[in-house]
C-alpha cells in the first residue's frame, strides 16, 4: 500500500505489440513480430494481458525473477493472466508460458468473453487438444485457477489491484480493461471496431482521464473503408478517443502483420504531430505510470 512519501511501482511492458498473427519479417526488427502480450507491475504484483506470441519470453523472464526472489528466501506472488478474448494472436503463447511448469506457481487464469459455465477453463481445453495441439493442460504442474466474470464486472485480483471491464465490438466477443493502482490507470482496448460516423461513447466513458490508453490501432483511417467489418479500429480513431475522454497518454497497438518499422514510424510521427503523449507500442517498450 502507499506509504504516501515513495511513489509505488506502476508499470506497463509490452512483450507482444503485433495482431491477427505473428511476423517475424527482415523489416521489423525494432517493433518485433510477437503478438499481443502485455506485462502490468502494480507493486510486487503480475498481471498479464493476453498470451499472445509474447507470453513464452515474459515465462522465461519472470521464472529468472523468481529464481532471483527464492533465493532471497521471498514470498512468491500469484501471477493473473486476464484475457480479452481468445483469437489464436491473443493466446497462441498460451502453452509456451515456463511459469506453467512450476510446481510452486500459482496463476489465475481471467476470461469473460465467451458464455456459460465454466468459460475460462473450457478456452483452455479447447485450444490445448489434439489434432491441433499434442497435449492438454494436464501437463501443466503449477496451481491454476480459472476464473470467470461478465464484461461490466469489476474483478480484485489482487491487493489494491481494481479492473474494470467492458465489452467490445469485435467478432466472437472481446473484453476491455482499465486497470487502476495507486492513484494511477491503464486502459487495454483492443480488437475493438468503431462507425466511422460517430465515436464509441461507452469507450470514451470507460477510459476518461486515464493515464495511458493502449488500443487497436490495426489500420489507418485510409485503409479503413476495405476492412470496415473485420472487427478492428484505426490509430486516428484511438487519437480521437484520446482527445475526446482527456486521456493523458495513447499508446498504438495491435499493429498488422505487414506493417514494417519504416511504415510504423511514420504513423508514429503523424501521430504526435497532432497527441504529442503519444507511442507506437513495440517490444520492450516500457511506460511508468
Ligand atoms: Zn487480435
Ligand atoms: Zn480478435
Amino acid at each position: 500500500m502507499s506509504s504516501g512519501t515513495k511513489k509505488e511501482l506502476f508499470k506497463v511492458r509490452f512483450w507482444g505489440a503485433r495482431g491477427t498473427m505473428a511476423s517475424m519479417a527482415p523489416n521489423t526488427p525494432r517493433y518485433g513480430g510477437n503478438t499481443a502480450c502485455v506485462e502490468v507491475n502494480c507493486g510486487s504484483e503480475t498481471l498479464i494481458l493476453d498470451a499472445g506470441s509474447g507470453l513464452r519470453l515474459l515465462g522465461d523472464e519472470i521464472m529468472k525473477r523468481v529464481k532471483r526472489s527464492d533465493a532471497a528466501g521471498e514470498k512468491r506472488k500469484r501471477l493473473n493472466l486476464l484475457f480479452t478474448h481468445c483469437h489464436y494472436d491473443h493466446i497462441s503463447g498460451l502453452p509456451f508460458f515456463a511459469p506453467f511448469f512450476d510446481p510452486k506457481a500459482r496463476i489465475d487464469i481471467w476470461s469473460g468473453h465467451l458464455e456459460g459455465p465454466d468459460k475460462t477453463e473450457r478456452m483452455v481445453l479447447n485450444y490445448m487438444r489434439p489434432p491441433f495441439f499434442p497435449v492438454g493442460p494436464e501437463v501443466f504442474s503449477a496451481k491454476l485457477r480459472y476464473r470467470d466474470f461478465e464484461p461490466r464486472d469489476v474483478l480484485r485480483p489482487c491487493p489494491g489491484v481494481k479492473v474494470s471491464t467492458m465489452s467490445l465490438d469485435h467478432h466472437d466477443n472481446c473484453v476491455g480493461f482499465r486497470i487502476d493502482f495507486a492513484g494511477r490507470s491503464v486502459c487495454y482496448i483492443t480488437d475493438t471496431t468503431h462507425n466511422p460516423e460517430a465515436i464509441d461513447e461507452r469507450i470514451v466513458e470507460f477510459v476518461r482521464g486515464t493515464d495511458l490508453m493502449i488500443y487497436d490501432g490495426t489500420y489507418s483511417d485510409a485503409e479503413f473503408p476495405q476492412f470496415w467489418n473485420f472487427g478492428h479500429s484505426t490509430w486516428e480513431e484511438g487519437m480521437r478517443i484520446s482527445q475526446a475522454a482527456d486521456v493523458k497518454r495513447y499508446c498504438i497497438f495491435h499493429h498488422r502483420p505487414s506493417r514494417s518499422d519504416a511504415a510504423l514510424d511514420r504513423i508514429a510521427a503523424q501521430c504526435k504531430a497532432k497527441f504529442r503523449r503519444s507511442y507506437v507500442a513495440y517490444e520492450g517498450l516500457q511506460l511508468k505510470l
